[in-house]
């Protein structure tokens, strides 16, 4: 805990851009210490129940009324509220804490207390790695109702009535409906990581975010001033005069930046000599549409399904599958979306589906080798998809294709799946176009061959790199050894790209290195059709093409694959980008003295 009232800077995951100055809403946490009662007779006991009863029953109000109050674009997560719900009624917390407080004699908290930590010890055996993950929920619900027992059931959100930065444990979508976000300049959070919850609401509402920062709501107290850089993942706590007068031009430098990025971001991604690059944005949920058309996405090259299966207990209906994909392709309002089909295994598990353990996950039954496998959750999912392509653009992508006999296998399936829907006369597309990823060096030795079979191509080079490279992408030991510009991976781009273009079908580019700017360039010298990204990336990858020439970065393109190592092609980009496009990327933007190619 903080004693003085002096500055301190804390570094956390920077999850929505911008600079927000102001004072802190400290959220209340569960009361460190409970107060433990011992009730005398057995009115003071059906009395203490009854206490216990009318605070379940506020706290049921407030989730109902919270998930009733979402709004059109936050409804996909009106499961998590409905999941607080069924804890809230679950035996193990209500029923529990009720017998407690009869057979001990004690008071409701620390009935509470004892009930939810008998289901935490429950919990952390269980070997699903879902029903694990739902101990915070577990535990946010317990605060809510020890909140409604101490009488502070508000949580201050409520009646907001100035500009706030709002610091807490973590942010569920419960809380965030409660408050109303015109008075919410940035958000500061213990836990949480890029794609959390407050992340991505934060990103869709512009709101400047830190997560991740682990003791920050310890660290706060009421009324301490504080800086969120949701662009460097900081927060300053009660900053000094000199670093307040810092980031206050930064804000401003910021807020100029973006507006001029933005006013711009719907111009074509175009060269200087006329070569058109096609920009989309990768996705996970639905609610993100918005934000990319307004960053000046042309489409979306990569809607990540893995949603559905990784965030809720059961498989997702066709129905549930069909309106989600239905919505994505309206919000386009006619700009394509490549629906990615399910890639589970790996690091992302199922919660409704018992996988075996594995040694080596990644190698494992992964993607569309499990799709292939599970063929009834594959089909249900490619008649969603093929039900959504007769209300917009909608393209059908298959992640982790090792060859042509698993190509084809897949595409039976898709045939199957197309004759049962003809055969009930069910509106689809039939011209819907079908590509693959291409993220395992075998689809590359083999992409001119996979090429006649499919539409498009989209390079994973997450995976590609990791496969090709043998560098486990979770791994933080060999992340040094992560290198994008390693001439085996230039070399497979190049590869794939001329195979498609052989076969006269576009090539993209979905992995992250495809909305890194300083890699642009090369990108486009490749050959590549079209880039998919980070939405928050779009503006200045945008801003580079406007800014190059096509044929000079073909040529740097062919000069850039002569290098034997990932540094020496490091070292040329550098210098190339440094003299020809000083206004772009200022140095420390280029790769440092290593010059290995890591950002
Ligand atoms: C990739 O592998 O590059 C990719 C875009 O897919 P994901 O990151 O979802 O595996
Ligand atoms: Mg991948």
């Amino acid at each position: 805990m903080r004693r003085d009232n002096g500055e301190k800077l804390l570094k956390g995951v920077g999850a929505s851009p911008g600079i927000a100055i102001g004072r802190a809403l400290v959220l209340p946490r569960r009361p460190a210490k409970l107060a433990y009662r011992y009730l005398e007779g057995e009115e003071a006991v059906e009395r203490e129940v009854a206490r216990l009863d009318q605070a379940l029953e506020a706290t049921r109000r407030a989730l109902t009324d919270a998930r009733d109050a979402l709004g059109p674009e936050m409804k996909d997560y009106s499961y998590i509220i409905e999941a607080h719900l069924m804890i809230l009624d679950d035996k193990l917390i209500a029923e529990r804490s009720r017998r407690l407080i009869r057979e001990q004699g004690i008071n409701a908290e620390w009935a509470l207390a004892q009930a939810v930590g008998e289901a935490q010890r429950a919990f952390a055996q269980v070997k699903d790695a879902y029903l694990r993950g739902r101990l915070a929920d577990v535990e946010y619900v317990c605060d809510h109702i020890l909140r409604n027992l101490a009488g502070q059931g508000d949580n201050g959100l409520a009646g907001l009535r100035e500009k706030v930065i709002v610091v807490a444990h973590d942010l569920s979508p419960a809380d965030t409906t409660q408050m109303d976000l015109s008075w919410v300049m940035g958000f500061v959070t213990d836990m949480g990581g890029p794609t959390s919850h407050t992340a991505i609401m934060a990103q869709a509402k512009a709101i400047p975010a830190v997560v991740g920062l682990e003791r920050i709501s310890l660290e706060v107290r009421a009324g301490d001033f504080l800086i969120v850089d949701g662009s460097a993942g900081e927060v300053v706590i009660n900053p000094e005069e000199e670093t307040l007068h810092r980031y206050r031009e930064r804000q401003e430098a910021y807020a100029l930046y973006a507006r001029e990025v933005l006013a711009r971001a719907h111009l074509p991604a175009e060269t200087s000599d006329g070569c058109r690059l096609g920009i989309e944005a990768n996705i996970e949920l639905a609610e993100e549409v918005e934000t990319v058309l307004t960053y000046g996405a042309e489409g979306v090259g990569l809607y990540r399904t893995e949603f559905f299966y990784i965030a809720q207990p059961v498989l997702p209906s066709e129905e549930e599958l069909y309106q989600n994909f239905k919505s994505v392709a309206q919000r386009l309002d006619g700009s394509p979306v490549t629906i990615r089909t399910l890639d589970i295994g790996g690091d992302k598990f199922a919660s409704a589906v018992e996988l075996a353990p594995e040694i080596n996950p990644a190698l494992g039954l992964r993607a569309i080798r499990f799709c292939l496998k599970e063929r009834h959750i594959f089909k249900t999912q490619l008649r969603a998809i093929l039900r959504a392509s007769a209300h917009g653009r909608v393209r059908v992508m298959f992640p982790l294709v090792s060859g042509v006999g698993e190509l084809l296998e897949a595409k039976a399936v898709l045939e199957e799946v197309r004759r049962e829907l003809a055969a009930q006369e069910a509106a689809f597309d039939p011209e819907l176009e079908v590509g693959i990823m291409i993220e395992v060096p075998s689809a590359v030795a083999v992409a001119d061959l996979l090429a006649p079979h499919v539409d498009f191509f989209s390079i994973g080079t997450n995976d590609l790199i990791q496969y090709s490279l043998a560098i486990d992408r979770v791994n933080e030991h060999v992340a040094h050894l992560y290198q994008p510009l390693h001439p085996a991976v230039l070399r497979m781009v190049r590869q794939v790209v001329e195979a498609g273009h052989a076969a006269g079908i576009p090539v993209a580019m979905c992995g992250e290195m495809a909305g890194d700017p300083r890699l642009v360039p090369l990108l486009l010298g490749l050959g590549l059709d079209r880039l998919s990204m980070n939405a928050l990336a779009i503006p200045r990858v945008k801003e580079v093409v406007r800014s190059v020439s096509c044929e000079v970065w073909r040529r740097l393109a062919r000069q850039a694959l002569t290098y034997p190592t990932a540094a020496e092609v490091a070292a040329f980009m550098s210098r190339e980008l440094a003299t020809r496009y000083p206004e772009l990327f200022e140095p420390q933007d280029l790769w440092p003295g290593r010059g290995d190619g890591r950002r």
